[in-house]
């Protein structure tokens, strides 16, 4: 039986933080909200572990919600920043580092031009609106479950039927800025035909994650050897409509190559548009949006469609996206893979022993666990997790020292730093905290 964990400095930080900040974090998610408790204000991290304000280590598996591909403060990525920092933070002109970023992410994925910005949320945004510029059409196609960031056409609810326009998901957004926005339901590939069938000359773009890991990881689902991102390429094509697969979670770690590298690569096919973040800005805010060459083409000052950015693609962030993707080696994505495999599979043991009904969805080492009893192909069933035994399953893993994400609904990140012995740390605590999932 693990003691609970000293939290008191991290409740006197949360109180001074509820007093002067909503909710006392930064990103909603971050407050603990779906498991309830306080959350662990980190004082630093090396590695695979994160140390709170109390002094307690726990292997992370959070990873800043995937940025931290080779872990915290590689000493490639500290001695980039460092260096660049030095040289000063930012210019408001370009930059040698820019260009580099761009060419590095040009060369591992089929996106021929990119334009850099600061988050996964403005790199949505822009893609979209460059998709309703280049197409003069206005309509959008998300799917339920799947998160783009905050942009307000796309904190859209599904309407009442299939092909009605949806409406806001929370309060605050217009109902103007959803109803063009229609909402179907993820690997429905009769529901995307229907919209397409009676919207089709309307719809500016269809956007989705390229693997969903927003509801938990649910892979894109093949039927008759195609996948379903090759279906909905093909699909908007037919239609004159852009494809844009957002990568911002996927990019560079499903695969070197993201998720493209496991299924478009494959089948031959390529999005009009991606988007990216996370890994490709090391830890700092750097995120982008590209795609073929004719489209871009459409952004100001080339074009008519305008988009900008004070701090896109500054230095310091640049330095630090490019120096972990030059880091990024094929070692470290086997390891990743290693990781995953090891987790899983202790997982899988601890919950089949406890008797938790639960399901395990991965794509390449990005995976995440559903405490349901079948598979989960859409948000609809998704929602059918336990979330009561994942909060006990939660604090439990944190009270043995590993953070897992507060949320029921999210993958679990690996790092290439993870070692054995934080693997090892990760496996001990699993078969009593899956017990105590059990009785929750
Ligand atoms: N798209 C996807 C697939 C994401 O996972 C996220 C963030 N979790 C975003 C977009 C938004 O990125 P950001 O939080 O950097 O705005």
């Amino acid at each position: 039986q693990a003691a609970a964990p000293l939290t008191s400095g991290s409740e006197a930080l949360f109180a001074r933080a509820r007093a002067v900040t909503p909710g006392g974090v930064n990103s909603p998610v971050r407050a603990f909200n779906a498991v309830g408790g306080t959350p662990r204000f980190i004082r630093s991290a090396a590695g695979p572990w994160l140390t709170d304000v109390d002094g307690n280590d726990y292997v992370d598996l959070i990873c800043s919600w995937g940025p931290m591909l080779l872990g915290h403060a590689h000493p490639a990525v500290v001695e980039a920043v460092t260096a660049a920092i030095a040289r000063g933070s930012s210019y408001g002109t370009p930059t040698e580092g820019e260009v580099a970023l761009v060419e590095a992410i040009v060369a591992r994925t089929p996106v021929e031009r990119l334009r850099l910005v600061s988050s996964g949320t403005e790199a949505t945004m822009s893609a979209i609106r460059l998709a309703r510029g280049f197409t003069g059409r206005d309509v959008v196609v998300k799917f339920a479950g799947c998160y783009h960031g905050h942009v307000d056409s796309l904190l859209a609810a599904a309407g009442s039927g299939l092909t009605t326009f949806s409406i806001p998901g929370t309060p605050g957004v217009p109902a103007s800025s959803t109803e063009l926005t229609l909402v179907l339901p993820y690997n429905d590939r009769a529901a995307v035909t229907a919209a397409f069938a009676e919207h089709g000359d309307r719809i500016a773009c269809l956007i989705t994650e390229a693997a969903p890991g927003n509801m938990g990881v649910v892979p894109p689902a093949v039927v008759d050897g195609q996948g379903f991102n090759a279906f909905l390429a093909e699909t908007c094509r037919a239609h004159g409509a852009l494809f844009i697969s957002d990568e911002v979670m996927t990019g560079f770690r499903a695969s070197p190559q993201g998720q493209w590298g496991l299924d478009g690569a494959v089948e031959g096919w390529v999005p009009d548009l991606m988007t990216f973040g996370k890994v490709m800005g090391g830890g700092f805010p750097a995120a982008a949006f590209g795609g073929r060459a004719a489209v871009m083409a459409h952004l100001a000052p080339e074009g008519p469609v305008y988009q900008a950015g004070t701090l896109s693609g500054n230095p310091v962030a640049t330095a630090a996206g490019l120096a972990t993707l030059e880091a990024a080696t094929p070692e470290v994505y086997d390891r990743l893979d290693v990781v995953a495999d090891a987790l899983r599979a202790g997982a899988t043991d601890a919950f089949t022993a406890a008797g938790v009904p639960f399901v395990i969805q991965s794509t390449g080492s990005m995976f995440s666990v559903f405490l349901t009893d079948s598979a989960v192909t859409d948000y609809a069933e998704a929602q059918t997790t336990d979330v009561a035994a994942y909060g006990a399953f939660f604090h439990a893993m944190l009270d043995r020292g590993v953070h897992l994400p507060p949320s029921a609904y999210e993958a679990w990140f690996v790092s290439g730093s993870h070692d054995d012995r934080a693997v090892q740390h990760v496996l001990d605590a699993l078969p009593e905290a899956a017990r105590i999932a059990a009785a929750a």
